[in-house]
């Protein structure tokens, strides 16, 4: 970045996003926009989105494919492109050091960047572009992450720049933010999509990497100010007993949260996590089977708290 792009960082103008994604029906109601801003202090095993995670854009290996030309290989300054008969051609991450000269010489498109420094005025026309389908579905544009507080300033500004649009807005998070934040940010918020993956908290420290304190802290908190759903990732023998989600469900009656999603795991997150040279935590993960989840489902009806499944 440059000091103009440095000062619009700190001004909050300007943010990084890895995908703008339109037509979406997955997160809120209605037909929505999801803006989704790069970088997240959690760490989930299960991670569908693990390109999220970092703050800054990355190399990504992408799915076309890779001719064997070499000249990725001959850009890289630090050698750390190799191409063999064997494997064809291999990045040694430990030796990246994120230039993206690669990128710019690969005419097959196969390495590419994900991440990219947007401003809020280019954002705001992208989501425009759909306005006529927020009005008919009653959707909107939902801003969700990675963990998209973690550019609070950035996020602040794009949901007022929203605002001033007349569009309905809403904020998928992990809730593992500063109340400050929070009490910033919420009056300009339509609808709060807050993550709970689960109450016990050792088994979220070893599953996230953070405790969750401070996300219930929070859900308790701020569900009851803003309209609210609570959105349960469900992952076979992480979350997905049927006292996990009474007690999730108990609580969100208690608070008088709207609606509970059950977004049951999928394996999406497997082939980016590689494509970016990391390693999935929990290969061996699985959504619960069909009739589990419909009992689950149940169990949230009967104490009283809408439910879906999916979204
Ligand atoms: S430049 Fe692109 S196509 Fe050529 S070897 Fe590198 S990745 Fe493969
Ligand atoms: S991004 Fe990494 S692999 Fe690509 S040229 Fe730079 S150092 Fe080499």
């Amino acid at each position: 970045m440059n000091s103009i792009e440095d000062k619009a960082h700190i001004n909050g103008r300007r943010g990084i996003v890895f995908n703008i994604q339109r037509f979406s029906i997955h997160d809120g109601p209605g037909i929505r926009t999801t803006v989704f801003a790069k970088g997240c202090p959690l760490k989930c095993a299960w991670c569908s989105n693990p390109e999220s995670q970092k703050l800054f854009p990355q190399l990504m290996v992408r799915e076309v494919k890779c001719t064997r030309c070499g000249r990725c290989a001959e850009a890289c300054p630090d050698n750390a492109i190799s191409l063999t008969e064997e494997h064809g051609r291999k990045i040694n991450w430990d030796l990246c050091s994120q230039c993206f000269k690669c990128t710019e010489v690969c005419i097959y498109e196969s390495l590419g960047i994900i991440g990219k420094d947007m401003g809020i005025e280019e954002i705001v026309k992208e989501v425009e572009k759909d306005r006529i389908f927020y009005k008919n579905s009653g959707g909107g544009v939902t801003i969700s992450g990675g963990e998209p507080l973690l550019q609070n300033k950035f996020v602040l500004n794009l949901i007022k720049a929203f605002k001033e649009k007349d569009i309905n807005t809403a904020l998928d998070t992990c809730g593992y933010v500063s109340e400050e934040v929070f009490r910033e940010i919420l009056p300009f918020v339509d609808l709060l999509l807050l993550d709970i993956k689960q109450l016990d908290s050792e088994r979220h420290q070893k599953y996230t990497g953070v405790d969750n304190s401070l996300i219930l802290t929070n859900a308790r908190t701020f569900s009851k100010k803003v309209r609210t759903w609570f959105r349960i990732p469900l992952i076979k023998d992480f979350n997905d007993s049927p006292e996990d989600i009474r007690k999730i469900a108990e609580m969100a009656s208690e608070l008088g949260v709207e609606k509970i999603s059950l977004l049951p795991y999928h394996e999406g997150g497997k082939s980016k996590s590689f494509q970016i040279g990391g390693m999935y935590s929990i290969p061996m993960a699985k959504a619960p089977d069909n009739n589990h989840i419909q009992r689950l489902k149940n169990i949230v009806s009967k104490i009283g708290v809408a439910v879906t499944v999916g979204n």
